[in-house]
Parts: structure tokens; C-alpha cells; sequence
């Protein structure tokens, strides 16, 4: 699904789920969007299920308090939000973990949390592969100059197999910066974003603090609000809460003296300054 525009896209954010470019950018896209500078959300994990949902997917669909075809509301929810962020919204459909078959065997791969969070996405080649090649095309539509991936903090498979089709498809691209953003709400964990780091051996290490308005903030919460179904206040534990994202942009916003803040991360100088200069724009 494509919203259609004519002018060039500055900015591709890449979510895993329909949910996580805007919790964890949200705040640097309305910046962005005030600016006048097309952005794009692309979401490789948003197909809706096919045959017997896992007992895994079945209880969380049950925590969402959604049917059988939650991808088609979880859709519905980011189309809400990315209008409000004025980005374009691109979803690929596939399967995301709770959903995804044995090809062989038509057993399910992951059977609980844990699974999904231990995940090796070597064991997902054939996946990858299909992953690179539909972003090296969506990459090339868009003719876009930078690719924002998850730093994969957390350690969910899918955050995982984004961040390395990512890295894949972007390395056939000439022009194009890769920027890497903080996956939250793992992030709130700063182990978690050390072990990502130390994972991919990145030497990511050039740090980027978007500062943000009261404005930007309030636009991020709005929008994550609109993802209804992945609230605590609907999912329970399983749920986000949005005050701790808006807590840590308003820590990391005192590092900049500015109201609030969203963090990323280069690999050199070249790309921290080419990023800086967008969104400064
Ligand atoms: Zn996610």
C-alpha cells in the first residue's frame, strides 16, 4: 500500500512492526514534517496470517484484544499515524514471527517469547534474502539519501532480519547514507542497546541527538497513542507504556538543552554531518 507523491523522499525509516519507526522516530519525523521534508516509513513485517494461528499468536492476539486478522487492524492504526506524521506509508507483507512457517514442515518457528527474542536470523536465509531484495527495490523507488534501520535492541528476530536486510540492500546503493536508530521501547534498557551495538561489531559510534520541541513530543505521543492495540492499557503486560518513551526523550533532551530528544547512530563523521544537515534543513 503506497500513497503516491510526487516529490523525492529525503528520509526512509524501516520498521520491523507496524509500530516501531514511530515509537522510536516519531518525534524527529514531526520535525521533519514542520520542516517540510518528505519521509517515508517502510514496514517489512506486516502481513496477516495464513491457516491455524500458534497457540503464541492466538494469546497475543487475545492481549491486543484483536481477531484473527490483527495485521489489517495494526495497518489501520499505523496508515492513523503516519497521516499525522505526514510520512509515506509503504507496507511489505511479510509474515512477522508469530505468524512465520517451517517451509518444510508447516510447523510454526517460534513457539514462545523467548524464541522470538533468542532468535538467529542465520537461520532465516532464505527469509533475509527475500527481505533484501524487496527493500533494495523499495529503496531504489523512493531514490531516497538516507535509511534509518533499528540498531536491533532487544534482540528481537525481527528487528534483527531489518537490520541486516537493511545493511544489505543499502550496500548496493550508491548515495544513500545508513543511519542507525534506537529500537525502543528496548532501548530504555541500556544494555540492551550495548549488546545490539556489540552484536553487529558497529562502530556505529558516532552519536546523533535530534533535539525536539514540546511540540514534536506531544506529536509522538498522539501518534503512538493511536496504536490502540499495543497500549498497556490494552495489552497489559505485553503492552507499551508511552510515558517511559516520553520520559527517555525527555532525558536524552537535556543532553541538547532542548525539550525532549531522539537519538541515532552513524558509522563516521561524513554520515553524522550529511544527517544533521536533513533534518536541520
Ligand atoms: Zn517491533
Amino acid at each position: 500500500m503506497t500513497i503516491v507523491e510526487t516529490s523525492r523522499i529525503s528520509i526512509v525509516f524501516l520498521s520491523p512492526h507496524l509500530d516501531d519507526a514511530v515509537l522510536s522516530c516519531g518525534g524527529t519525523m514531526n520535525l521533519l514534517k514542520r520542516n517540510n521534508i518528505p519521509t517515508e516509513v517502510i514496514t517489512l513485517f506486516a502481513g496477516s496470517p495464513e491457516g491455524e494461528l500458534s497457540p503464541l499468536a492466538a494469546w497475543m492476539h487475545h492481549a491486543w484484544k484483536l481477531p484473527y486478522d490483527a495485521p489489517a487492524y495494526r495497518r489501520e492504526e499505523n496508515r492513523n499515524a503516519l497521516v499525522l506524521l505526514n510520512a509515506r506509508n509503504t507496507c511489505a507483507l511479510f509474515n512477522c514471527s508469530i505468524y512465520r512457517k517451517d517451509a518444510r514442515t508447516g510447523q510454526h518457528l517460534y513457539s514462545s517469547k523467548e524464541q522470538i527474542f533468542g532468535g538467529n536470523w542465520h537461520n532465516e536465509e532464505t527469509l533475509l534474502s527475500n527481505l533484501a531484495t524487496e527493500l533494495e527495490k523499495q529503496i531504489a523507488t523512493s531514490n531516497c539519501q538516507v535509511v534509518c534501520i533499528p540498531l536491533g535492541a532487544g534482540g528481537h528476530i525481527d528487528h534483527l532480519l531489518t537490520h541486516v536486510a537493511g545493511v544489505q540492500a543499502c550496500a548496493s546503493q550508491e548515495n544513500v547514507q545508513l543511519v542507525y536508530y534506537e529500537d525502543l521501547p528496548y532501548s530504555l534498557d541500556t544494555n540492551a542497546l550495548h549488546r545490539a551495538a556489540d552484536q553487529f561489531s558497529l562502530s556505529a559510534r558516532y552519536r546523533i541527538t535530534v533535539s525536539l520541541s514540546e511540540e514534536d513530543l506531544r506529536a509522538k505521543e498522539t501518534a503512538i497513542r493511536l496504536y490502540r492495540s499495543q497500549l498497556a492499557e490494552t495489552a497489559g503486560v505485553i503492552g507499551i507504556t508511552p510515558d517511559k518513551i516520553l520520559a527517555y526523550s525527555r532525558d536524552l533532551g537535556r543532553d541538547t538543552f532542548s525539550a525532549a530528544a531522539e537519538r541515532f547512530w552513524a558509522c563516521d563523521s561524513h554520515t553524522k554531518g550529511f544527517f544533521e544537515r536533513i533534518i536541520r534543513s
